[in-house]
């Protein structure tokens, strides 16, 4: 019958990893747009639902999941996570200007061919936050209305005051009514986490479809002889982002500290990685990232339901190396040679602006100008290479979040955090998917 056939076709469609699905849904819809051009983009809209809903989810996961974790911290060990992740997080970014200084330096993009684009650029620019702004933005002037706008930073500075102020209530308090209202408040949280991450799952299963038609509508609009002249700087970039996973997150935390294998991390990151791939945002992958902490890595949520969202905030290694490639870009573009002083300049610059990068879409491109100005290049170049940032902004983004994840599992194993009995660890097999 017709309908034991929809049945078992759903069936065998559901058996596939949810992962290759949307790998598939990627290829696929990448295909369809550079086959039918700008029709393509009528799809848009199913692939800003996809954004749309994974956005919605940030907030209420970020505050369960921190309320929970903050239950089982003392205000000592939360100084001592926050420190290490913190230092791990600025490491990382600096090593990962290096590794795309350094691989724009062998491949020398931008040196051949694109003189005249200088012609057609339209600048645009940002303006670099103060030191003292960005230290003071941390503090919600109103905590309630840095949730409703979505402010990562303020709102965790909130929950993780308010949740210390539970735990040492629950501490001190003598009245049971006191005491048994905070235990409820905690598994409230602790519900609420968990259905969050039932939603996550329903979210992903949409974004098979949402992908497809995000990549449908980029590649019909952008169009693949859009792509061609900038090849050399695509590739410079995805050699980079290769090093950089396969040696420092791999190589260094996965093998180094974990002492497990690279595959089961990446097995366990996956999710993340190609959500991330797709979306192009690391604050709207966060609620992946944090399921597949939880699920796949084996994290403990006091770890991760801190240096997640955190992570998702300030720890921006693919944008940090972006601007390292792009500086190299730029000057070959113009003609100009980078010293070895400008390109240390490059690296404490970039660290800089990828800290204060927005994870949303685009924003490591706008953080450009940064570099560009401090090395005195034309900012036209942010121009130039906004065409390309759609599938530039991709790599960058997936290294964000796999350096989120490596960085927050070592934290994990070094405060006895992380459990190598279950998820990807046991057996590199997962149940659920
Ligand atoms: N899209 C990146 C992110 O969300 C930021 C960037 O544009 O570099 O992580």
């Amino acid at each position: 019958m017709a309908s034991n056939r929809i049945v078992s076709t759903w069936r065998t469609y559901r058996s596939v990893g949810i992962v290759y699905r949307i790998g598939i849904a990627f290829v696929l819809g990448s295909l369809l747009g550079l086959a039918v051009g700008e029709t393509a983009t009528v799809l848009q809209p199913i692939g800003d639902l996809f954004v749309r809903l994974l956005t919605m989810l940030i907030v209420p996961i970020v505050v369960f999941t921190l309320l929970m974790g903050v239950r089982q911290l003392t205000p000592s060990t939360l100084g001592k996570l926050g420190g290490q992740v913190v230092a791990l997080y600025a490491v990382t970014s600096a090593v990962a200007v290096a590794v795309g200084l350094a691989v724009s330096n062998a491949i020398q993009p931008g040196s051949r061919g694109l003189e005249s684009l200088l012609a057609e650029a339209e600048p645009q620019s940002a303006e670099a936050p103060s030191a003292t702004e960005v230290v003071l933005n941390i503090v919600p002037t109103n905590p309630l209305g840095a949730m409703a706008e979505g402010s990562v930073l303020p709102t965790i500075f909130f929950v993780v005051v308010f949740g210390l102020a539970l735990a040492l209530v629950q501490e001190e308090t003598d009245d049971p009514a006191i005491s048994s209202g905070i235990e409820t408040f905690f598994d409230l949280a602790e519900a609420g986490a968990e259905a969050m991450f039932k939603v996550v799952w329903g979210v992903m299963e949409f974004g098979v479809l949402g992908v497809f038609a995000l990549m449908a509508s980029v590649f019909g609009a952008a169009g693949v002889d859009a792509i061609v002249p900038f090849a050399l700087l695509i590739v410079t970039m995805l050699v980079a982002a290769v090093v950089h996973i396969g040696v420092v997150y791999l190589g260094g935390f996965v093998v180094g500290i974990l002492g497990q294998s690279p595959f089961s991390f990446l097995s366990g990151a996956r999710e993340a990685m190609v959500t991330a791939l797709s979306i192009r945002s690391s604050s709207g992958t966060l609620p992946v990232t944090m399921s597949d902490a939880d699920e796949n890595l084996g994290v403990a949520e006091r770890v991760y339901g801190f240096t997640l969202p955190l992570g998702a905030t300030i720890n921006m290694d693919g944008t940090a190396m972006y601007q390292g490639v792009a500086a190299i870009f730029a000057a070959n573009v113009v003609g100009v040679n980078l010293t070895l002083a400008d390109q240390f300049a490059v690296v404490s610059v970039a660290v800089l602006a990828s800290i204060g990068t927005a994870g949303v879409p685009g924003s490591g491109l706008i953080m450009l100008t940064l570099v560009l100005t401090q090395l005195g290049l034309p900012l036209e170049i942010v121009g130039v290479v906004a065409g390309v940032d759609p599938i530039l902004d991709r790599i960058r983004t997936m290294v964000n979040v796999t350096g989120d994840l490596a960085v927050t599992t070592a934290v994990a194993k070094w405060n006895g955090a992380v459990d190598f009995t279950t998820g990807v660890w046991s057996d590199g097999v997962r149940s659920s998917l």
